[in-house]
């Protein structure tokens, strides 16, 4: 939870978050005109990093550029800095988010004011948790010729519609298949699957280009290639990776169960390993605060 001696970087400067407010008439609020990002950084033995920050800036520059945003990474990996500096964190899960604000209920984003905010927030979610249990969507993910896989806001109410139907359902997390039989991803988590000790990414267009997958894919040398669903659920072990869920071994499928997670436990260490700056892979991924 947030201390309230926490402060949140807004527009420039760091704030009292008590003291901000938006407008009803936020454009973002309406339409979803906005974009973030999830970024954590971890206690290291040289202090708090924060975990490939410029591979999240450049995936919220490419929003951004896509809704027409004046979005400068430089000063947002500044007000990262900032903010993670001022609130004293080790461990931490930061939000930048950029938005646009109110003009009126058109459309169009033309000359709308654009705004910048970054939270952060102490977090103490570690690797090694419950096993998840997974349903199939009945929704399909955002097909990537209609939106982006970016961190849009609007895209993740359909995350929300997925979650909600699995939660309803009596399990933790949902995952999306498309009409042709193709597993795509979680709701905020891309799948990864294990058989025979040899490690596959899934891929597919309409997934999210994880910054966690491509960690895993360079620490494991994994493949990444289209799986089917029929083949997924087939494996000796699935998991979900993703800049919050870290490595999160799955339990079930829709009542398939995989016997165990010893495969994805030792991926779990090395990403461990890796994210506090203590493998030899990645020293370059740590961004001292
Ligand atoms: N897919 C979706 C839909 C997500 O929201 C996320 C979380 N950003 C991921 C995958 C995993 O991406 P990353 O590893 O970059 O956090």
């Amino acid at each position: 939870a947030t201390a309230t001696t926490q402060k949140l970087w807004y527009d420039g400067e760091l704030a009292d978050p008590r003291a901000l407010q938006a407008t009803l008439g936020t454009h973002a609020m309406h339409y979803g005109s906005g974009v973030f990002e999830g970024i954590r950084a971890y206690a290291t033995k040289r202090g708090a990093a924060v975990f490939r920050l410029a591979e999240h800036m450049e995936r919220m520059r490419k929003g951004a550029e896509a809704l027409g945003m004046r979005f400068d990474p430089a000063q947002a990996t500044e007000a990262v800095l900032a903010t993670m500096r001022a609130n004293r964190h080790g461990d931490a899960y930061i939000r930048p988010l950029a938005w646009y604000g109110d003009g009126g209920f058109g459309l169009d984003v033309e000359g709308k004011p654009e705004h910048l905010m970054v939270a952060t927030t102490a977090t103490n979610v570690h690797l090694g948790g419950n096993r998840t249990r997974v349903s199939v969507s009945k929704w399909r993910r955002n097909p990537a010729d209609s939106l982006p896989p970016l961190k849009l806001c609007g895209a993740y109410v359909n995350s929300i519609l997925a979650k909600r139907d699995a939660k309803g359902r009596g399990f933790d997390e949902a995952m999306f298949t498309d009409a042709d039989g193709f597993v795509v991803e979680c709701t905020g988590a891309n799948l990864f699957m294990v058989r025979g000790g040899k490690v596959t990414a899934v891929e597919h267009r309409d997934a999210l280009p994880g910054i966690t997958r491509d960690t895993l894919i360079q620490l494991t040398g994994a493949e990444s290639r289209p799986v089917r669903f029929e083949e997924f659920v087939e494996a000796d072990e699935v998991f979900a990776c993703g800049t919050a869920a870290e490595v999160a071994p799955i339990a079930e499928i829709d009542g398939h169960a995989f016997r165990d997670s010893v495969v994805t436990r030792e991926i779990a260490a090395a990403y461990a390993a890796a994210v506090r700056g203590e493998s030899r892979t990645g020293a370059h991924w740590l961004t001292e605060v």
